[in-house]
């Protein structure tokens, strides 16, 4: 299967069986005393799979690169004795047959705490204070770092180095315009703005001999406003490679760009064309990522002569066994990444240890055996939304005799429902990896099924996943027939007038003014996504973004919340500002610190801010959160039988697909 993306490629002197890297992820675990040996168990189990190539995330060449002093004893590389530590990674890795390149960074100006450094005093829309602008000795004194850092990687057992070049990070502060208004040697022009990124990458290939492999991550689209033009990129990689890169891993957009690069709406490959203008300049190979998660996409852009590789990092998250089931043609056996975000890279920038929503015991290998149980017990799972059908799969791949009850006509609950909001599709891909684990583990699901008592007292252990149901929203007149519920006109939108209210602005009240507002024009391709995000083809102007197009939108929206905190402001880090982003291009209107009066024939009766008036609408559409939904637990109480409540209805508060799953799994193992 893949004949393009299991095709040898050689990187400088080594040579791979397949084109798949594994792409660079800050975990969190780098950061920790007992991090290494956490660390080496992630990328072995990945390793032994088939991955012929991974790329650690990104450790720091001084002591302040990463701008987290607390953590720099682990997560920066400056002494032989912090080289030292890495040997249980890279024995690990080369053990299971596969290279592992470390990644060389210097944050620069993304410097959360103290602002950090750059080429000029420039504030970043990531920090609260400017940064500080480096002097020449001390320019001098970070290449000299990277150098060194690289040396010692090579001393750690490194098969090379990967310079962190791009999204935005100090080298690409350097690079750009609008972070570098420097007149000496390392600003003015394109060559002057160059300097930094090519003294490094000769720096350590001076200091490295030959096979050492050098990857640059160059950013082809920085996606600000006065980031590089395209022509210097191309220049850039010339130089490059002239300097000695291997491996040119390309990226798209800075951190603080304001146009989505790997959330779930963005277009699969939506930016290997890039790419593929990069291969046809330079001869060494060429890695397109952003948004690459199934085999066929990545064959596929091989194919087309996009790029010589791919880069995927969430993906191996999601599942470590990729490359495997890749090669082996067993595509619906694959967990993927549906770049949701939440439980990765959303943990990165609350500092927390990042796993993955579909796969719970990512990062956690070293706590997770994959063992089978000591006897084998009869499971009852009551409902098949995420948090039981999670703990369905875990309790039989442990070994356990598993039925599966739902009373429902298919899997999925309002997992399912959800995957009908535009740029949401990609949640079918985890029901997908759910029915065909229920097949491969022998699950006996029984769809339109409740069970009775009696059938339930004959089973070692029942789980009551039976999740929430929509909260009502409390106002006077709630019985009108304006009023649906979210299941509702998730179900049938088309039922919904062109005039609506939504009450409640959390996930599910934007959740639902991105469907309503939905427009046919948005076809989910990657020529309307960059026309809604001022994407520019043709890169002709600096950043690669020019003016975004407004979009239409075939309702015209009020989205309504009672408290006075900033709306979206309880959405996701890094998905939120896209969510409210997209419906501000729609003109709905978004009201926060709202008082509801009632409703009536004539609308929603309300006061924003104190003012009164009323929406004339055709709907409202209530989205005020969930109430857990238990049938069972008395019954089940009463008749003695053995259970456990979890998901949404043990408890509705913010529940989400990411706790659900992970409450399901958890169970699971330990059943
Ligand atoms: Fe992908 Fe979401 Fe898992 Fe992150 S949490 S790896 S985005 S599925």
């Amino acid at each position: 299967m893949y004949p393009h993306l299991f095709q040898p490629i050689t990187i400088g002197h080594i040579t791979l069986k397949n084109r798949i890297l594994m792409g660079s992820m800050h975990t969190g675990l780098e950061d920790q005393a007992q991090g290494f040996e956490k660390l080496a168990l992630f990328y072995t189990e990945r390793a032994r799979e088939g991955l012929q190539l991974i790329v650690t995330g990104g450790f720091g060449v001084n002591e302040y690169a990463l701008g987290m002093p607390e953590h720099a004893e682990f997560s920066t590389l400056c002494t032989p004795e912090q080289a030292a530590r890495h040997r249980l990674i890279t024995d690990a890795v080369h053990a299971e047959g596969c290279h592992i390149l470390m990644q060389v960074l210097h944050v620069g100006r993304y410097d959360h705490g103290s602002g950090g450094v750059s080429p000029s005093s420039v504030l970043s829309k990531l920090s609260s204070r400017s940064s500080r602008e480096l002097s020449a000795a001390q320019i001098e004194q970070i290449i000299a770092d990277y150098v060194r850092c690289a040396c010692l990687a090579r001393e750690a057992g490194y098969d090379g180095v990967e310079v962190m070049g791009g999204e935005g990070y100090l080298i690409n502060q350097f690079l750009a315009p609008l972070t570098n208004f420097r007149t000496d040697e390392w600003g003015g022009d394109a060559a002057g703005r160059s300097r930094f990124a090519l003294r490094i990458v000769q720096g350590i290939r001076a200091a490295v001999p030959e096979n050492f492999v050098i990857s640059f991550r160059l950013s082809l689209m920085d996606l600000v406003e006065h980031g590089s033009h395209w022509k210097e990129v191309l220049d850039l990689a010339r130089q490059l490679e002239a300097a000695g890169v291997d491996l040119f891993n390309t990226s798209v957009g800075w951190h603080e760009a304001r146009i989505p690069t790997i959330a779930m709406m963005v277009p699969r490959a939506a930016f290997s064309w890039a790419a593929e203008q990069l291969k046809h300049a330079v001869s060494v190979p060429v890695a397109a990522s952003n948004r690459i998660n199934t085999p066929e996409v990545a064959d596929d852009l091989i194919a087309q002569g996009h790029a010589d590789m791919v880069a995927m990092a969430r993906p191996f998250l999601a599942d470590p066994a990729f490359v495997r089931k890749a090669q082996a043609g067993q595509n619906s056996a694959i967990n993927t990444c549906i770049a949701c975000n939440q439980s990765c890279l959303d943990r990165i920038f609350t500092r927390q240890q990042v796993s993955c929503l579909v796969n719970p015991r990512a990062c956690r290998e070293w706590e997770w055996p994959q063992e089978k149980a000591a006897a084998a017990r009869k499971i009852a799972v009551l409902g098949a939304g995420p948090s039981g059908l999670a703990c369905a799969r875990e309790a039989a791949d442990r070994g356990h005799k598993v039925t599966l009850f739902e009373p429902g006509i298919r899997i999925g609950g309002q997992f399912f429902l959800a995957q009908k909001v535009p740029g949401k599709q990609e949640l079918g891909e985890t029901l997908r990896y759910f029915e065909h684990e229920i097949q491969r583990l022998g699950i006996e699901l029984r769809l339109n099924t409740t069970p009775d008592i009696d059938t339930l007292s004959g089973f070692d252990h029942v789980v009551v996943a039976t999740g929430v149901t929509p909260r009502r929203s409390g106002i006077e007149g709630e019985n009108s027939s304006k009023v649906v519920d979210y299941i509702e006109a998730l179900r049938s939108p088309r039922f919904v007038g062109e005039r609506v209210a939504i009450v409640g602005a959390g996930p599910l009240g934007f959740d639902m003014a991105e469907l309503l507002t939905h427009h046919k024009a948005d076809d989910g391709s990657v020529a309307a996504f960059d026309r809604e995000w001022g994407i520019d083809p043709e890169r002709e102007l600096r950043g690669g973004i020019k003016a975004s197009e407004r979009a239409d939108s075939p309702r015209q929206i009020w989205l309504l919340q009672r408290s006075k905190a900033a709306m979206g402001s309880g959405l996701p880090t890094t998905t939120g500002w896209i969510r409210r982003a997209r419906l501000k291009n729609k003109s709905a209107r978004m009201f926060n610190d709202v008082e509801y009066i009632h409703i009536d024939d004539n609308g929603l009766h309300l006061r924003i801010r104190g003012e009164q008036r009323c929406l004339s609408v055709d709907h409202i559409v209530v989205c005020a959160g969930q109430e857990s939904h238990d049938p069972w637990s008395p019954r089940l109480l009463v008749h003695g039988i053995a259970h456990t409540v979890i998901g949404g209805a043990r408890n509705a508060h913010k529940i989400d697909a990411a706790r659900a799953i992970e409450e399901g799994a958890e169970l699971g193992r330990k059943l």
